[in-house]
């Protein structure tokens, strides 16, 4: 290059040059010498920017002070280096069609230039690489001769920068050494503001891509989280139209579920197309994204009528190694789409999988656990039910049984008595069974309602022994302390639970003894119930588990007696629910003690 300048500019010192000649020399020297400050006040501004954008508009301003000629344009490769893009500097080329217009990286003289990454002077009629959309162009605009030369980095060309003048043989030899340094300068800028938006984009796109994600996992309603998902990517990714498809296995189908951006009108909720068919139709079958930054390049594009899309990129969208949905992202810009676009939809499309997958378990779970609550209501209807319709019946056979037991000739039958005595007992014990069945449904369908007041303890205590079948066996008594004379709560569920408790007493002391039920100041607002007894006790291991739902202790002692295992728990609910505490204490062979809290009435 140095040569070639030698040759063609020649210091005017070792000349012997005519006075004219010397003076015309001496001002095209003055006039290099401005224009190789303007390029260096250009370079400075150049220096400060940090955009693409600012670069160009610094050159559409300050370029006409550079190099004559009537037309300028700064043509740039993509990231992929596989097309540039013209961006007209000067008046004449913003009029033009191809400004802002996509082309092959070796289209026209811009491509020779590129390709070949020299700098060149060219007559537009005899172009070594005449391209008619751009120099055809040109020369319809009546531009005769051009300067290109490659915008080159240390490594790299990044594009070509273009002069064109309606002058023939316009541009000389300091014309392409200025116009050299000035395209290494513009290439190193847009080499460090490229990097400068890389890592900006990048870190705003790992920003909204943890946004996002928090969002996706933070909703398990399925058709929620779609629709989110569509409109986030489309907006914080400022795409042009997002849509989510899910894949039906049964109808070889994908159906659109969600949907955000332009095309929103077009393409309606639930839309479907066959798996294989077209670029979400393909990715949904196969499971391998595609990205098609010219889809009229790509043969499974499936155009439709009102699109205008240029770039297409379909990821699939994998709960395990299932195909489940496919993210689709379509855009009217040729090669829309960087290698980051696609890195960001791939995490995104992998953390969709990821809620879609939790989403659909929390569905599964709800759905089951919505089948077992209604199950279970049908099966408390049901016992609710029986146990009603058992009570009345029952109650009529012992009515009946015991008019019969005081009538004669019965009344003095040994047998009749017997036989009566036993329906008389067997009734009862089914009555009660109906009865702790229905309280059991009560409270677990929450219908058991209390009606609390003031209780006076001695009326209920005598209310509940009352009520339990003593034999000759069985030495009862009571002690009330004189201050916890009252409780609050509802009468008739207390006196139902000391009355079990009592009636245990007997049942669960074969041999007899006493049974004593005393109640005593326990603290500053409660009050303790305690029911003792002398009779089999209960071995410490089992304690814990009596107030458990048809839980008996299990011994053969046990065995013997009749019961259900309902009683205990149905008291530790009544207990509770006026806000006291039951347990037991027992010395096996000796007797237990079953206490109970209660709130103090006054
Ligand atoms: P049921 O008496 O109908 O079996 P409960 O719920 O009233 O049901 O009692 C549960 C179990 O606790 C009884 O089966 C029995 O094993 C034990 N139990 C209850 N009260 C006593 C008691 N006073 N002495 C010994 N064991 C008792």
């Amino acid at each position: 290059m140095v040569q070639e300048m030698a040759s063609d500019w020649q210091s005017p010192q070792n000349l012997e040059l005519p006075k004219e000649e010397l003076r015309s020399l001496l001002l095209e020297a003055q006039g290099f010498s401005k224009k190789i400050n303007t390029l260096s006040e250009i370079s400075l501004k150049i220096d400060d920017t940090v955009s693409r954008d600012e670069i160009l508009e610094i050159l559409r301003t300050e370029i006409g002070k550079l190099i004559d000629g009537e037309f300028c344009s700064l043509n740039l490769l993509n990231a992929s280096r596989s097309h540039f893009t013209i961006n007209a500097l000067t008046q004449m080329g913003a009029a033009m069609n191809f400004n802002h217009q996509v082309f092959n990286a070796n289209a026209g003289m811009t491509g020779w230039a590129i390709q070949n990454q020299t700098s060149i002077f060219v007559d537009i009629a005899m172009c070594p690489s005449f391209n008619a959309s751009i120099e055809g162009n040109l020369r319809e605009k009546g531009i005769k001769s051009l300067l290109l030369t490659p915008l080159r980095t240390s490594s790299d060309v990044v594009g070509a920068l273009c002069f064109g003048s309606t002058l023939p043989d316009a541009f000389h030899t300091p014309d392409k050494w200025l116009v050299q340094l000035l395209g290494f300068h513009i290439a190193s800028a847009l080499r460090r503001v490229a990097m400068f938006d890389n890592a900006q984009k990048r870190l705003t796109q790992i920003e909204l891509v943890n946004n996002i994600a928090g969002k996706l996992t933070s909703t398990l309603d399925l058709e929620k989280l779609l629709i989110s998902a569509a409109e986030l990517i489309q907006k914080n990714f400022n795409y042009f139209d997002v849509t989510i498809f899910s894949v039906d296995k049964e109808a070889q189908e994908v159906v659109l579920v969600a949907h955000s951006g332009s095309y929103v009108d077009f393409l309606p909720h639930g839309y479907r197309q066959k798996l294989g068919q077209g670029l979400v139709g393909w990715v949904g079958q196969y499971g391998e994204k595609v990205t098609a930054n010219d889809v009229s390049t790509n043969p499974r594009y499936l155009a439709v009528a009102y699109h205008n899309t240029n770039s297409e990129l379909a990821i699939p969208i994998k709960v395990g190694s299932e195909v489940v949905g496919v993210l689709n992202v379509e855009d009217t810009k040729l090669y829309a789409f960087d290698e980051t676009d696609v890195l960001v939809l791939d995490t995104l499309s992998d953390q969709l999988g990821t809620a879609i997958h939790n989403a659909t378990l929390y569905n599964e779970v709800k759905e089951t656990n919505k089948k077992l609550l209604e199950l279970d209501k049908l099966k408390s209807d049901f016992v609710g039910i029986v146990s009603h319709d058992f009570r009345t019946p029952l109650s009529s056979v012992m009515l009946a049984a015991k008019s019969l037991l005081k009538k004669e000739p019965i009344a003095s039958d040994r047998h009749f008595r017997e036989y009566l005595n036993i329906i008389v007992d067997q009734a009862a014990k089914l009555s009660q069974l109906a009865e702790d069945t229905l309280t059991i449904t009560k409270v677990e369908s929450g219908q058991l309602s209390y009606y609390f007041k003031l209780v006076n303890v001695e009326t209920l205590v005598k209310e509940a022994i009352s009520m339990v079948k003593f034999s000759g066996k069985h030495k009862l008594d009571y002690d009330i302390e004189l201050d916890a004379s009252f409780v609050k709560g509802d009468q008739s569920k207390l006196r139902q639970a000391l009355q079990n408790l009592v009636s245990n007493a007997v049942k669960y002391s074969p041999k007899g003894g006493k049974v004593d039920v005393s109640v005593v100041n326990y603290s500053d607002d409660e009050i303790l119930f305690s029911v003792c007894d002398e009779g089999i006790g209960i071995p410490s291991e089992q304690r814990d588990k009596l107030f458990q739902k048809f839980s008996r202790v299990e011994s053969a002692e046990v065995n013997n007696i009749k019961g259900s295992g309902l009683g205990l728990w149905i008291c530790r609910e009544i207990i509770k629910a006026h806000g006291g505490r039951i347990w037991v204490e027992s010395e096996p062979g000796l007797g237990s003690k079953f206490k109970f809290t209660l709130k103090k009435g006054n």
